[in-house]
């Protein structure tokens, strides 16, 4: 009986158990029965006693297994809440509400079912058919979200048919209710007992089970969202988010791996190698001051764009920032990478169209070699960067592997910058001048200011090795402010001494980008603000090399308005170096054209060379430009240029640039000898 009752198989001490209590009752009941027996022989009347005795006994018993049902459901539920905290994924979770729905409602089987963002379907116990949508299960529990008792041997039509059609003897299922909505049902079919059947106090049992559930899968999802917002976390922080290339910290794990890899795999006849590859493009600041960040952005999105297109499998590219970027791959032959090089750098010099514009650009590659140029990560790093600016420097290639002589000059370069910024905030930057003068009538016309850096160490350094260097390290601006500041000096110092001359100044593109560049020449102009510096205003000319020249530019347009408003004048020099016409850099307001010493110094033996100054000359004339020829060296090259049309020179011949006091001894001669021809 026992094992009929308990459905199969009964431990020794369930066994026990079960006997113990049968034979007390069995004792107890046959204790009971005999003296009701006894009584009811003797006194006939206490038969009323009796059965208000019955009554109340089996009252008693009622309620008492009523409460244990309480208990037992109350210690399993608890025990359900132990297990789900032990489980660690969701799944396992549904299998322990599964098995413990089982056992606790004695059922043959047991189901979860939940359904949204991760359906999950986990049963316990014999293989039963589940509710499906649309059936009377799916509407009370999904829909309606109520529990649901089917009893055996239920009479309600509905109830009969979904019983017999799903081949169960009764059932019992409850909603997982979030937020109003049903996200999953548990359910038990099958009472164990053929007996008994499930009754309204396992409805209320499992619908604290679903209740359970519910939590367990709100917090399985919140784990879920937790963890899928760390890994986006994660993917953000190392990748750009304008390319979506991996970044500086995605590029470090990336080597990381890599160099990790080649030791692992290296073995001495298949040796495995990395070249790490650091990339720089040329000119892109231009490109991003003049025509804006939305077009320098599409410039890097295309130049990523190519990059990755090109990268052998299992290459990585990545950009470090600004226009720098980066690649780490491994290869055996040293081909690899000369070939992915070439590719590469072709590519990248395909014009790109954005915004109406054709930008054409290149890049300056370095690449350090592992195991060769270092093993671990930040040598390489450093070394591929050192031949980056080596390349960088080397003009026509630009592409170099490293070499340790490259370190030579890096270091030099360093410590020339170091040196420079010292120069500039001791003022030992000097500026000397060099005249220019009309070639009809030999007057001299105006001086142009060029910057002299005599190294304590090396002696003189050529402008065009420490212009470039101030340019890159941001210290062009106070070389400008120094220039400008010493040219004003000048000018007037000749003025008081009657050589009011016109002065001109060299300034890189990027100043006329900055807004307050026009307040401070102009704080410079204002002097003491005294009667004589009124009286003998300063005439100040810009010069910007033709290569430099962006049009379009609002900034530009902006700060060379507002200089030419309070009569600064502009010219555009070392004309002829490039490309562009001249009718297109009318478009811009200048004044004056110089014409490169390239074409000048040939001007006397190729008609090629005359040609273009003639053209030059004809076509400045239409538009009301001066030209000036620069690198006038002798007097055959200045009588052509006469006679060419030119209306300035400037050069070696009439003299090479001077300092202050030089330049006023030169123009007192100078005009002396004018004198004495005429
Ligand atoms: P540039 O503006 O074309 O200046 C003229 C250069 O040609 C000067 O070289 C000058 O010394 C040289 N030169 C003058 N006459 C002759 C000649 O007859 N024959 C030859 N072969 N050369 C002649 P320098 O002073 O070495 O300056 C080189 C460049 O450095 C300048 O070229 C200019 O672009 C730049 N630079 C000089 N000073 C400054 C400055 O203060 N600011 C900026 N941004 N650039 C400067
Ligand atoms: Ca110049
Ligand atoms: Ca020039």
């Amino acid at each position: 009986i026992a094992l009929f009752v308990t459905g199969d198989s009964l431990s020794r001490n369930q066994a026990q158990l079960v006997l113990r209590r049968n034979a007390i009752q069995s004792i107890f009941t046959a204790a009971l029965g005999i003296s009701s027996m006894l009584l009811f022989v003797s006194h006939r009347e206490a038969v009323l006693l009796i059965v208000t005795i019955t009554v109340g006994m089996v009252w008693l018993v009622r309620v008492n297994n009523r409460q244990r049902r309480t208990h037992d459901a109350y210690r399993a539920t608890h025990q359900l809440g132990g297990q789900l905290r032990d489980s660690e994924d969701l799944t396992g979770s549904l299998q322990c509400i599964a098995n413990e729905t089982q056992l606790m409602l004695n059922a043959s089987s047991a189901a979860v079912i939940t359904f949204g963002a991760n359906p999950q379907v986990v049963s316990a116990g014999e293989p039963f058919a589940l509710p499906s949508v649309g059936d009377v299960v799916w509407e009370r529990t999904v829909t309606n979200r109520q529990p649901v008792l089917l009893a055996a041997g239920a009479t309600q039509r509905n109830a009969r048919s979904y019983l017999r059609q799903h081949r169960v003897r009764d059932l019992v299922a409850a909603p997982l209710v979030r937020d109003d909505v049903a996200v999953g049902l548990v359910i038990a079919a099958n009472h164990r007992y053929a007996a008994d059947s499930f009754r309204s106090e396992d409805l209320e049992l499992l619908a604290q089970v679903a209740m359970m559930s519910a939590v367990e899968v709100r917090n399985h999802d919140l784990i879920e969202q937790l963890r899928v917002e760390a890994d986006q976390h994660l993917h953000d922080a190392q990748h750009d988010s304008l390319t979506g290339l991996p970044n500086r910290l995605g590029f470090t794990e990336a080597v990381e791996s890599v160099l990790a890899e080649i030791e692992v795999v290296s073995d001495s006849t298949h040796p495995r190698r990395a070249a790490l590859m650091f990339m720089d493009l040329n000119q892109f600041k231009s490109v991003n001051d003049s025509l804006g960040h939305h077009v320098g952005d599409a410039l890097l999105v295309e130049i990523a764009h190519r990059l990755v297109s090109l990268l052998p499998t299992n290459w990585i590219g990545a950009r470090l920032g600004g226009d720098e970027f980066a690649v780490i791959g491994t290869f055996v032959d040293d081909d690899e990478i000369d070939h992915f090089v070439d590719v590469l750098q072709h590519s990248i010099m395909q014009p790109i169209r954005c915004d109406g514009a054709v930008l054409n650009t290149s890049a300056s590659i370095g690449v350090a070699v592992a195991p060769e140029n270092g093993l671990t990560r930040l040598s390489l790093m450093r070394r591929a960067d050192v031949a980056m600016y080596a390349a960088k420097g080397s003009g026509s290639r630009r592409f170099l592997k490293y070499q340790p002589e490259q370190e030579n000059v890096t270091a030099r370069q360093l410590e020339l910058v170091a040196d420079l910024r010292t120069a500039l905030d001791h003022r030992q930057v000097e500026v000397c001048f060099q005249p220019r003068a009309s070639l009809a009538t030999g007057a001299v016309m105006g001086i142009e200011a060029l910057a002299r850096w005599n190294h304590p160490v090396s002696g003189p350094i050529a402008p065009d090795d420490f212009i470039p260097l101030a340019e890159q390290a941001g210290l062009i601006d106070q070389l400008t402010d120094l220039v400008v500041s010493e040219a004003v000096r000048v000018s007037r110092e000749l003025a008081d001494n009657g050589m009011g001359l016109e002065v001109s100044v060299n300034i890189s593109a990027r100043t006329l980008r900055d807004p307050q560049f026009p307040y401070r020449v102009f704080s410079l102009l204002a002097g003491d603000g005294s009667e004589r510096h009124r009286d003998h205003p300063v005439r100040l000319k810009f010069e910007i090399t033709e290569r430099e020249i962006v049009l379009d530019s609002v900034t530009t347009n902006d700060v060379m308005r507002r200089l030419r408003d309070r009569g600064i004048r502009f010219s555009i020099d070392d004309f002829g170096t490039g490309y562009s016409s001249l009718a297109y850099l009318t478009q811009l307001a200048v004044d004056e054209v110089k014409i490169d010493k390239t074409f000048t110094a040939f001007v006397c033996e190729s008609a090629h060379h005359r040609a273009i100054v003639k053209s030059v000359v004809d076509i400045a004339a239409t538009i009301g430009l001066t030209v000036v020829a620069e690198g006038v060296e002798d007097q055959a090259t200045w009588d052509m240029l006469s006679s060419l049309g030119c209306e300035e020179a400037q050069g070696y011949l009439l003299s090479r640039p001077l300092g202050v006091s030089d330049l006023q001894t030169w123009m007192q001669e100078r005009s002396r000898s004018l004198a004495a021809i005429s």
